[in-house]
Formats: structure tokens, sequence, C-alpha cells
């Protein structure tokens, strides 16, 4: 189990059971006689079951919809523990995602990420590059003393990375930008075949964007991946309004990653 889903019980039962224990993120003696002491809890149920029923306890309270009370994690106790730890750090529930903030939808006008259907809307790897302007300056992500301003991708995506971008800053401004690290640019064009692969990756017809690279690494699922928080949705709506795809969204791996392909 997560540490910081402990901590989070941990420190809900000091909160509101009075517990007085530490928030170590490790389930020990003094963590189980807490726990144990919660009477919404049924007994019989072990350690693990009764710290995610805390969660969806407090949520419920909070008026969190958790589902059931019934220990066991699932998408909406998943969804549920996202809301309450952003409640607990900001002091209250994330923004919801307002539809009528977006315009000009346009799903479905990106070609498929094979090499062929590739090839014909964007041209051969590498080629018809152009420029996107950032309306707020970007950091190398790998050397963060790097201001980037603009940066090479295919001439046919500028515009869009461009709409995202400015749709981004007049929403969370500079401030909040560099907070969530959405300043954080770690690539577009480079013309290489896939980790482990003889396929083009996407970057090489300047159609993807990495972003904070190091703490959205490939392997790692939404547990760990930071882009993967609520607080982002937004920044991921923006890009889905203009039909790029998030791997991190689409298939839980590879949160750093943006595309204007499609992956069906
Ligand atoms: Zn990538």
């Amino acid at each position: 189990m997560n540490s910081n889903i402990i901590k989070l019980a941990q420190s809900e039962l000091n909160r509101l059971f009075h517990a007085n224990i530490g928030v170590d993120g490790i389930a020990g003696k003094n963590t189980k006689a807490a726990l144990h002491r919660v009477t919404v809890l049924p007994t019989e149920w072990n350690t693990k079951r009764k710290i995610v029923g805390l969660i969806q306890y407090v949520a419920t309270m909070e008026n969190i919809d958790a589902g059931a009370i019934d220990g066991k994690w699932g998408p909406q106790t998943e969804s549920a523990y996202a809301d309450l730890s952003y409640k607990r750090e900001h002091g209250r529930l994330p923004e919801p995602w307002r539809q009528d903030e977006f315009t000009g939808s346009s799903e479905g006008q990106w070609p498929l990420q094979n090499e062929a259907a590739m090839n014909a809307f964007y041209g051969e790897v590498g080629t018809n590059q152009g420029k996107a302007n950032s309306p707020y300056p970007l950091k190398l992500a790998w050397q963060t003393n790097k201001i980037v301003n603009r940066f090479t991708c295919h001439e046919k995506v500028a515009p869009a990375i461009e709409r995202v971008l400015q749709k981004v800053l007049t929403h969370y401004g500079l401030e909040e930008i560099q907070r969530l690290r959405l300043d954080l640019w770690g690539g577009a064009l480079n013309v290489r075949k896939m980790r482990g692969g003889s396929k083009w990756s996407t970057h090489a017809w300047g159609t993807s964007i990495d972003w904070d690279p190091s703490n959205n690494q490939l392997r790692w699922n939404k547990q760990k991946a930071t882009l993967a928080a609520p607080e982002y949705d937004f920044w991921w709506n923006c890009w889905e309004e203009e039909g790029a795809v998030s791997l991190g969204r689409e298939q839980d791996r590879d949160w750093m990653h943006v595309q204007f392909a499609r992956l069906r």
C-alpha cells in the first residue's frame, strides 16, 4: 500500500479521532490500535482494509463521493482519495472541470500513430518542421537554468500547441504554472526509434512533447506520476480539446508525453 495513503489515514486518525500517532506512512502498532478504536470500521477487517475504509468514511463526511464504505480500493476510492488529499493540502476541493471553458473541439483531425498514416499526413520523419512559441518561459527539464521561449515541432501542430499554452497561462497564471512544473519542457522533435523497438517514436515527426519528465517517468503510473493529479485536469483537457493524446490519461504510463497522433 502506498505510504501516502497510510499517511493520510494517520493524519485523519489524529485530526478526527485524537489518536496522537506519528504520520510516517507505516501502519505499525499505534496505527493499528487507533484504527481498532474507530467504531465505524468493522473489527474483523484487516489493517489495509480499515485504512481504505477510513479514507472512504472521511471523504464521505467531506461530501466527496467515495462510493460504499467497504474497505475496498477501486476507481471511486482512488478519485475520492485524490480529492481528499487535495483538500487537505489546499484547503478546498480541486476545480471541477467545466466544459464551457473549451471551444473548437477538433478531435479526430490527427492521423493514427502508425508510420504510413503519419508519413501521409506529416511527411517523412524530421521534415516540415516549424516553431511553437510559448506564451510563458519554459525551462529545459534537464538544465533548468536554460530558458526556452520557442521550440521546434511539426509545422502542422505548432498552432495547436500555442493555443494550449495560451489557455494554460490564462487559467493557471505564471506562478501556478511554475509551482505545478508545467514550464519544465522535456523535448519535442527527436528523430529516434521507440525505446526497445524498431518503430519510429512519434517524436520523430516533431508531433509529441514531453513535460516534467523526471516526475513523470516512462514506467510510472498515476500513483507516482505528478501529472496525474486532479490539479492537472485543466492542462490535459486543453490538449485533448485540440485532439492531442496523453499516454498517461489513455494508458496510465509515460505521463510526461502528449502527442498529436491517435492511438485508435
Ligand atoms: Zn515522449
